[in-house]
């Protein structure tokens, strides 16, 4: 091993070191409050900032983004779903209950009367999806997880809300959803989703 050379004068005293520490904190400190200014005055100015103004201003998430469930519908407006138990089933983190019941219209087997997701013990691994064998569940919201409460209650999503989601995402688009998550996490109240069978 190479052992380094004996420290000269300047190398000692640490000062030129301190000096050119000083100078990066001072230039970097500087050009990012120049660009938070200018973004205040609203000139984007491609500013070399790094932080995002949440929530005035959002990420672009991937096409392979993880974001909240949501339940699909059919073209009446019924869920897709027919708890069947394979995303259940698949979840490694043991998060998804469901209650089976009998449809009413006996062309339909089954349908969930109950279908919650305990987002405190999900992991967005995805395996619910992948599992689904008629593309019931998926997680394209573009919406990432929030803070609905204080309590844990309060994160258990069920049928409603996980169809909710897509009703907004078909009549408005995901730009609306997202909308939704950044008034209900300023603690506006969310729009009511009715629910449907
Ligand atoms: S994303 Fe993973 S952990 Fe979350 S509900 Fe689906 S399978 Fe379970
Ligand atoms: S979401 Fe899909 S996998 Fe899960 S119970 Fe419904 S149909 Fe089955």
């Amino acid at each position: 091993m190479r052992r380094p050379e004996e420290l000269g004068f300047w190398e000692r005293i640490y000062l030129p070191a301190i000096v050119r520490g000083l100078f990066v904190t001072g230039k970097r400190f500087w050009r990012n409050l120049l660009g938070h200014v200018l973004q205040q005055m609203g000139f984007d100015g491609g500013s070399p900032s790094v932080t995002i103004q949440y929530p005035d201003a959002q990420m672009n998430y991937g096409e392979g983004y993880r974001g909240a469930h949501r339940l699909t519908l059919k073209d009446d407006g019924a869920v897709n779903c027919t708890a069947c138990f394979l995303c259940a089933t698949a979840c490694p983190a043991r998060c998804i209950n469901i209650e089976a019941g009998e449809h009413p219209d006996n062309a339909v087997e089954k349908y969930p009367v109950r279908y919650e997701i305990d987002t405190l013990r999900c992991i967005y691994c995805g395996y619910c999806v992948e599992a689904c064998p008629c593309d019931a569940i998926r997680m394209d919201t573009a919406v990432h997880p929030g803070v609905p409460g204080y309590s844990r209650i309060d994160f258990i999503e069920d049928k409603a809300k996980l169809m909710g989601r897509s009703r907004v995402i078909e009549n408005e688009g995901r730009a609306a959803l997202m909308k939704d998550h950044v008034e209900q996490s300023a603690g506006d109240q969310p729009r009511s989703a009715p629910d449907s069978s």
